[in-house]
């Protein structure tokens, strides 16, 4: 069976350990031939020492090579003269040049995590949020303008290509996902403004016109700001949620705040030829260095890596092992065996890594 190698970028704050923990479990749960952890350099600190975020070799590595995993980039100090976070340049760039066009972010509360949702504490929030990742607001980042100190404005762009291929992504992946909703069936929420923009009008009727091709999937509309009500509300009616990208990114952070937080929500970035995998937090500088983050984020990223390369692959042992660490990942947590900080336990990092290593034998 074939190698994968693994375009690997540490990065900066809790990047470097959340990224070791997530290599030491996905070898453990594919074998160590398996899966070839290349590493390369990048983040707010490699551009402390070189002037380069994201160097030539790195960026070829993350194209050419079978997937890349991200521990984290960015540190609230090192910024550009305008005042922009270098860091975030990183993670852009890749975005950007490699067409990582959904953003995926699934919102799942695992056993034995605290919901501040109670009534859904024993069961029903599992669904995903595709963030489009290369449009919408986002597209207009250094474009913007300020003028005399007075006036200032972004533009939102919306295309029919992009938007096609986003919705598709949504209802494709309804069709094949394992989780669903209470009722059961097969659904994509569009979130938008369609009732007060034009370009989120668009957006929605590029989505309907998607949605002709898959009529055993139901599609739904909300409104961003109804739905943050909905998904406190009703997480259980949601399958596949499809987003325009500001849209997005905000209410994926709502989501992962229901079931536990930053420290466990993971997240994909995928194209056509490349994905990205890291946990949906930022380098968090406060904790680095301590052994305090919780790795599980960035290992459930790697759990989506795995599956993702089965499928591209028609690789069954990838997804075995993806099953492995996920329901490892489930152990540790419903027994409490090791329950990070920010869950409101005393595991370290490597506490937590360790039992989710051992979970699986
Ligand atoms: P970004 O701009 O990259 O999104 P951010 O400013 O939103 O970053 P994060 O780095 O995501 O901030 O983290 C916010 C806070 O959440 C951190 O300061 C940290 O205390 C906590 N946090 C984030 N990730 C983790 C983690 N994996 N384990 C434990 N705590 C975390
Ligand atoms: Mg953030």
């Amino acid at each position: 069976m074939a190698n994968y190698r693994i375009a690997t970028i540490e990065g900066d704050g809790i990047g470097p350990e959340v990224a070791q923990a997530t290599i030491k479990v996905l070898s453990e749960a594919c074998g160590a031939a398996k899966l070839d952890f290349q590493m390369f350099e990048g983040g707010a600190g490699h551009y402390m020492k070189t002037g380069q975020v994201l160097p030539d070799d790195t960026f070829k590595a993350c194209r050419d090579l079978d997937a890349i995993l991200h521990g984290a980039a960015g540190l609230p100090s090192v910024t550009y003269p305008d005042g922009t976070e270098v860091g975030n340049d990183l993670h852009l760039r890749l975005r950007f040049q490699l067409d990582l066009y959904a953003n995926v972010r699934p919102v799942k509360l695992l056993p034995g995590v605290l919901s501040p949702l109670r009534a859904f504490q024993d069961g029903g929030i599992d669904y995903v949020i595709i963030r489009e990742n290369t449009e919408g607001l986002y597209a207009s980042r250094g474009a913007g303008v300020l003028l005399r100190n007075e006036f200032a404005s972004d533009s939102l762009v919306i295309t029919r290509k992009g938007t096609e291929r986003v919705a598709k992504f949504a209802f494709e992946l309804s069709r094949k996902r394992r989780g669903a909703p209470r009722d059961g069936k097969r659904r994509v929420t569009v979130c938008d403004k369609a009732n007060i923009l034009r370009s989120y009008a668009f957006f929605r009727s590029v989505c309907d016109e998607v949605h002709t091709g898959f009529p055993d999937v139901e599609i739904d509309y909300a409104y961003a700001d109804a739905i943050t009500v909905h998904m406190v509300k009703r997480p259980d009616f949601y399958d596949v949620i499809v987003a325009e990208n500001m849209f997005g990114d905000i209410i994926s952070d709502l989501g992962a705040a229901t079931v536990g937080g930053m420290g466990i929500s993971p997240s994909g970035e995928i194209g056509d030829a490349n994905a990205l995998f890291q946990g949906a937090h930022g380098s968090a500088p406060d904790i680095a260095g301590q052994n305090l983050a919780s790795p599980i984020a960035t290992i459930l990223s790697g759990v989506m890596m795995l599956r993702w390369l089965a499928d591209r692959h028609e690789d069954t042992s990838l997804e075995d092992a993806a099953d492995r660490v996920e329901a490892a990942v489930g152990v540790v947590l419903s027994e409490k065996r090791a329950v990070p900080v920010d869950l409101g336990g005393k595991a370290t990092c490597s506490d937590v890594t360790d039992a989710i290593c051992r979970a699986m034998n």
